[in-house]
């Protein structure tokens, strides 16, 4: 079947869903498909590794990021469990696997990504996973509750959160990560300390500067082998060690693309095609707040990239430029990250054993890039995520900031 519409949005995550919604506030008659390849609507992943696995009663449904009347109110088309297969940019179409096509006036790719595999023997066995969809965290809460020995390949965001989830369930945690400490790649050593005490004092081991080079068992996870020459015990393994872009459409149809495999975009979130826009993990873009041309994977990147691209696609003119904005929740504690990940200096504010306190990241003129907070008070949060917000913007210099800057 051929159709037409004036807004096709390809991807069902909360990008789409955003876009969608900033469209139809700016133009209340245009036609929007969004087009997912998943058999759901649009919905929210942060609860996967979290609410998901701990709580029996957390269903499916609870993880939606919109009602199930918002489609129909709003007048957006879903189509689900249907995925897009390729795009003929001078015809301006999309072909769909279910054989139709649909042509767009514009176009928004906000594909996501999918789990980096672990290819290693026994990765094949039953209890080893990944975690990107509703069915995998369906899965993974289902073995939770009959293995109680439980190894994390990855400290990263999944990994942590998981181990979190895991020991809220009773189980035994081991965490393996080739790096030294825990979130390494956004953290310094002292908060990655930190969050490692935190871990250990709830009897989770880790294998640090470990690789995982086996999965053993008969059908089923048993034990996982390590090039150090451990062996440890466990019946299920979630293995969280980062991404891969979903751009093979963006890459078939002759986009311009960037560094990790991202559609480039300018700060508009145009693509080098002026009908197509990119958002969210896929979108390797011109960041003005940073000045940098990268990507960013998180939940509210998806969320405000979705919306810029769905105000500009309606006639906006009006640049992205969020300040990047991470957080998690872990054990009793919250975190939130605003600014740059790298490799800066750092400074700690407040009470670091203690689990409250501000720490600010800094380049060689002294200028705060990045500060990372945590508490075990959410609330605390939000207004130290905003100063922060704000002194990264003015480009503060950290001798001029302290504990009482952020109310500590
Ligand atoms: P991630 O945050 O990039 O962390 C992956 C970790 O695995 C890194 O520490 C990485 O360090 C390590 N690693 C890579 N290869 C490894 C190996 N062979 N053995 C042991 N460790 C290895 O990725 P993720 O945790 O898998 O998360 C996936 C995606 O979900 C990300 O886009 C993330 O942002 C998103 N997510 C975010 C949140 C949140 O923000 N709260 C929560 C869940 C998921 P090295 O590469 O240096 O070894």
């Amino acid at each position: 079947m051929d159709r037409n519409t004036n807004y096709l949005l390809i991807g069902g995550g909360v990008a789409s869903a955003s876009a969608a919604q900033w469209i139809r506030e700016r133009d209340a008659d245009g036609d929007i498909l969004i087009v997912c390849g998943e058999n759901h609507p649009p919905y929210d992943r942060p609860p996967l590794s979290k609410q998901f696995l701990t709580k029996d009663d957390y269903k499916t449904d609870d993880p939606y990021s919109k009602l199930d009347s918002f489609y129909p109110d709003n007048k957006i088309q879903l189509v689900t469990g249907v995925r897009a297969t390729g795009i003929d940019r001078s015809a301006r179409s999309v072909l769909l696997a279910n054989g139709d096509t649909v042509r767009y006036e514009k176009l928004l790719l906000a594909t996501g990504s999918k789990p980096r595999e672990l290819h290693v023997p026994g990765s094949d066995l039953r209890g080893v996973f990944t975690l990107r969809r509703i069915e995998d965290s369906e899965a993974i809460r289902s073995w939770l509750k009959d293995a109680h020995k439980v190894a994390i390949i990855g400290a990263g965001f999944i990994g942590m959160e998981v181990a979190s989830s895991a020991l809220a369930r009773g189980c035994e945690v081991t965490i393996f990560e080739r790096g030294d400490y825990p979130w390494h790649l956004f953290a310094s050593p002292s908060t990655g300390h930190f969050i490692r005490q935190a871990y250990e004092s709830k009897g989770v081991k880790f294998a640090l500067g470990e690789e995982v080079t086996e999965f053993e068992g008969m059908g089923e996870l048993q034990s996982v082998k390590t090039g150090g020459g451990l062996s440890v015990a466990a019946g299920l393994a979630v293995v969280g060690i980062g991404v891969i872009p979903n751009t093979e459409l963006a890459v078939n149809s002759g986009l311009e693309m960037g560094d990790w495999n991202g559609v480039k975009v300018n700060e508009y979130l145009q693509s080098s095609d002026p009908n197509i826009w990119a958002a969210g993990d896929i979108a390797y873009f011109n960041d003005l707040v940073t000045g940098k041309q990268w990507h960013l994977e998180h939940h509210l990147n998806a969320r405000y990239q979705g919306r810029a691209a769905g105000a500009i696609m309606a006639g906006e003119v009006k640049p992205y430029d969020q300040v990047p904005y991470f957080y998690s929740d872990f054990l009793d504690l919250h975190m939130i990250l605003r600014g740059e990940p790298g490799h800066w200096e750092t400074k700690v504010l407040g009470d670091l054993d203690g689990g409250e306190y501000v720490e600010v990241y800094y380049d060689d003129n002294n200028r705060l890039r990045m500060g990372l907070t945590i508490s075990h008070e959410e609330p605390k949060l939000d207004p130290i995520s905003d100063k922060l917000n704000d002194l990264i913007r003015a480009k503060a210099k950290v001798d001029d900031l302290s504990a009482g800057t952020f109310g500590l």
